[in-house]
């Protein structure tokens, strides 16, 4: 938090504005050293939400285009439980898995718990 540019920002309300203000905070955001950390964290905060949950701009990115990306990178669903078992396997945390995948914890929580009744059946 000390690194971020928004954080020592004349005019933090920029990331959460619209128009022209918006985009000096999108372009603000590139100098930022913790960009990669802010998008990471962004998408494991908003993991599952559609785009009325979400708000501002994160890692240089606004709400619609964090959707969007994450639409583009999500698996249709039978993709998507075979990379959550994968991960599963691979002993990554449930949090984890849901950030990466772009689902909910639950949804991993359910995910493993088929897997487990299917190993026992
Ligand atoms: S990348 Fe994140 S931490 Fe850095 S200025 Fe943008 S919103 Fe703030």
């Amino acid at each position: 938090m000390t690194s971020a540019v928004c954080a020592t920002a004349t005019d933090p309300d920029m990331w959460f504005s619209s128009g022209g203000t918006r985009t000096k905070a999108v372009q603000l955001c590139q100098t930022c050293p913790v960009r990669s950390y802010c998008e990471e964290y962004a998408r494991s905060l908003e993991a599952g939400t559609g785009v009325h949950a979400r708000h501002g701009v994160w890692g240089g990115t606004g709400a619609k285009r964090r959707v969007k990306d994450r639409q583009e990178v999500q698996p249709r669903n039978a993709d998507r439980t075979a990379v959550i078992r994968r991960l599963i396997e691979r002993g990554m945390p449930p949090a984890e898995i849901a950030a990466h995948v772009g689902v909910t914890v639950r949804t991993v929580f359910r995910a493993k718990r088929t897997q487990r009744e299917e190993a026992t059946a």
